[in-house]
């Protein structure tokens, strides 16, 4: 399989080339050139598959050229053994016919887990293979860091560099960061906010001559196809569970740069019956007022009970936008650099076949506090603020109830204690026993200014032969 560029001006390349790299040279997103699909019967086969014996069906076609199927399989079963629990990706229903799937059973309690291990293992082997050394560059607002760290904290191959706003990230969140303990992890504290952390590793990647010559940054972000793929696999897991692909269900996912609601997209792409994908988002609500109005323009960004949605623009749109237009890259490319500059609408065609794939709503923080105490009264089941927005989103845009409407629950509600607590829950959110210590940890990060040179000082300073 090939992976193109969402703005057509790049040369094709293959998985091992598309893990280790981030944006396209033209600036646009990695593709796959064509996707495997699947009739129903096939679908249907699967279903007495294990978690990680579906992520091998799944994944197997996106990266033959590039992985032995034997290696492959080590890896799968590899990335899913710090899962705390057995289903991996475990279904837990709160009324007829509504569900959520728990994405937060790894190691650090966010659905981020899913990819960023995998990614760290495909890493490492490709680097072992090729006997090379990389350095991952990333900022976080919170939850891309811990589990970027946590995916490679094994890794020999790479020296990792996390940039967090100093003072800006819940203190379980830096935490999980800050106490992973190793000499190529290192955890920097920017006396800035989170665009200015972002903003540093933009800058770097765009202009990497500062490292040493044998190394290259790769990105942990959701720009990197790898992250994508891992996570088309527990919608076909969920579907299969509730009697699919013999009956359609449908997903609501708390959304924010459109990684995973856009793995969704994929997935009915290649065959599996979703009836409905609803873009759930907070008050950071650029998608919503995109699907409600085909306005597609950037408003300033706002702090919300859910800040691992707190977003201005969703960078993985940009890879749906390329299905709506026919693959035409040269449109994609003006219409971005339109964008850059202003408000755009979408062209007609393009926008009916965006409003015809998705519902969106957006749920403001009171409505995601309602919504936590609702679901706690009426099921006795805690969400985090992330999951209530999915939860929210999914009643108010259902068009049935004779479809199964699952929920992705993105985070897990020991997180993200102040919402929990605003929502009238009257204890504290025990952290699950595997953590149970993290704040008797050690911790280590440094603190730099909001300054470029110093920071890239600081990372060729501590850069391991
Ligand atoms: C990252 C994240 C999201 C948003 O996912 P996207 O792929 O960026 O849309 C939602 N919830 C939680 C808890 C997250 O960490």
């Amino acid at each position: 399989m090939k992976y193109i560029s969402t703005r057509g001006q790049a040369p094709a390349l293959n998985f091992e080339e598309v893990l280790l790299t981030g944006l396209a040279p033209d600036g646009g997103l990695y593709v796959p050139q064509t996707l495997p699909t699947y009739s129903r019967e096939e679908i249907a086969s699967w279903a007495n598959l294990s978690y990680t014996e579906l992520a091998f069906k799944i994944i197997q076609p996106f990266v033959a050229e590039s992985i032995p199927a034997a290696d492959l399989k080590k890896i799968i079963d590899d990335t899913y053994v710090d899962f705390r629990h057995p289903a991996i990706a475990p279904l837990v229903q709160l009324g007829h016919n509504e569900w959520v799937m728990e994405l937060h059973q790894g190691p650090t309690l966010a659905f981020k887990d899913f990819a960023l291990q995998m990614l760290g293992r495909l890493l490492d082997y490709v680097l072992e293979r090729n006997q090379r050394k990389v350095v991952i560059m990333g900022a976080t607002s919170g939850d891309t860091g811990s589990a970027a760290i946590q995916g490679c904290k094994r890794c020999k191959n790479i020296d990792i560099f996390i940039l967090h706003p100093h003072g800006r990230v819940s203190e379980v969140q830096r935490r999980q960061m800050t106490t992973v303990l190793g000499e190529k992890i290192h955890n920097i504290a920017i006396e800035g906010n989170f665009d200015d952390c972002q903003a540093m590793v933009k800058a770097s990647f765009g202009a990497q001559q500062f490292l040493p010559q044998d190394r290259q940054l790769v990105a942990v972000n959701s720009i990197n196809w790898a992250r994508i793929m891992a996570q088309i696999v527990y919608y076909f897991y969920a579907s299969l569970a509730l009697g699919g692909p013999h009956r359609a269900v449908s997903f609501s996912v708390p959304t924010g740069n459109f990684g995973d609601i856009y793995a969704g997209y994929l997935a009915k792409q290649m065959g599996l019956p979703i009836e409905q994908l609803v873009i759930a988002t907070n008050a950071n609500d650029i998608l919503h007022r995109l699907v409600s109005s085909n306005l597609y323009s950037k408003h300033p960004l706002q702090h919300t009970l859910s800040p691992s949605m707190d977003i201005v623009i969703s960078s993985n749109f940009e890879r749906l936008l390329f299905d709506c237009y026919d693959r035409d890259g040269t449109a994609i490319n003006t219409l971005m650099s339109d964008f850059n500059k202003g408000d755009v609408k979408l062209k007609e065609t393009a926008f009916e076949k965006a409003r015809a794939l998705f519902d969106s709503y957006a749920v403001d923080d009171a409505a995601t506090v309602a919504t936590i105490s609702d679901v706690w009264e009426s099921a006795e089941y805690l969400l985090d603020p992330h999951s209530a927005i999915g939860v929210k989103a999914a009643r108010e845009c259902r068009r049935n109830t004779t479809t199964p409407m699952i929920t992705l629950a993105t985070a897990h509600p020991a997180k993200f204690p102040d919402a929990v607590k605003q929502a009238g829950y009257p204890k504290e959110v025990p952290l699950p026993h595997h953590m149970a210590d993290l704040f008797q940890r050690e911790e280590r990060y440094t603190v730099l200014p909001h300054d470029i040179a110093k920071v890239q000082q600081f990372m060729v300073a501590n850069i391991k032969a």
